[in-house]
């Protein structure tokens, strides 16, 4: 395998950050994040779901509650990462349930991202990895590219993965000549993205206890993500 490189190699001025959900910025990129906001690399961090679907059965915590407490729950971590003051789009669709590929919900949401990616300008997209097993990863992939697409823009992308490692079917993995591994080494950035993690309170347990049917990120999920490697992948 090749030494993991420094994320100092990484040549980027302006990087899009996709989070399907509030936390995989944190549990996917959160190192890598915080290496280019100390090197002062313009970030804007999109949020495409609300993440209110984690606690669908809590009494005291209906859908808009959570929603906003995720958000603010993101904002915490973006803090964290050294981000604190960087631009972010909460997007706002609805999690575990986005408008099907050509609705009008689809479209619309197509022709935001396509007005965020035309002012962000990126030339780097950090992006869930296509075939993640949870669908809103993928879903959120391909509205990203498509918007891409339609503002005729090809900037550099990684994607990063999840889900694929804990509940990933052999199709979901890259395939022979698709995808390059990149893992970058991300040294003193893991502490400040341990706390990040640590910020969305909600998806560690940490704050709601009334729905026994609630998404936890459990212990082995979080310490398989906060490694001292990020893994990404680069298409070939
Ligand atoms: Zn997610």
């Amino acid at each position: 395998m090749t030494p993991p490189l420094d994320p100092a190699s990484l040549d980027a001025q302006r990087v899009l950050v996709v989070a399907p959900h509030p936390d995989d910025e944190a549990l996917g990129c959160g190192g890598l994040l915080w290496h280019l906001a100390r090197r002062g690399r313009l970030i804007h961090v999109l949020f495409v779901t609300d993440g209110g679907a984690s606690h669908l059965h809590s009494p005291t915590w209906p859908r808009a509650r959570l929603a906003a407490t995720r958000e603010a729950e993101a904002a915490s971590a973006l803090r964290e990462l050294g981000l604190g003051s960087a631009p972010r789009t909460f997007l706002r669709l609805p999690d575990a349930d986005l408008p099907p590929h050509g609705s009008p919900g689809d479209a619309a949401a197509l022709q935001g991202v396509t007005a965020i990616v035309r002012s962000v300008e990126p030339d780097v997209v950090l992006l869930p990895w296509r075939r993640d097993p949870h669908r809103d990863h993928r879903d959120a992939w391909s509205l990203v590219t498509r918007a891409l697409d339609s503002a005729g823009m090809a900037p550099a992308t990684l994607e990063y993965a999840i889900w694929l490692d804990e509940i990933g079917v052999a199709d979901d993995h890259p395939r022979p000549g698709e995808m390059e591994r990149v893992g970058y080494a991300i040294g003193n950035a893991l502490p400040a993205k341990r706390r990040a993690v640590a910020a969305h309170r909600s998806q560690c347990g940490e704050l709601i206890h009334d729905d026994p049917t609630a998404f936890c990120l459990t212990e082995a999920t979080i310490e398989r993500l906060t490694g001292p490697v990020e893994t990404y992948w680069r298409p070939l």
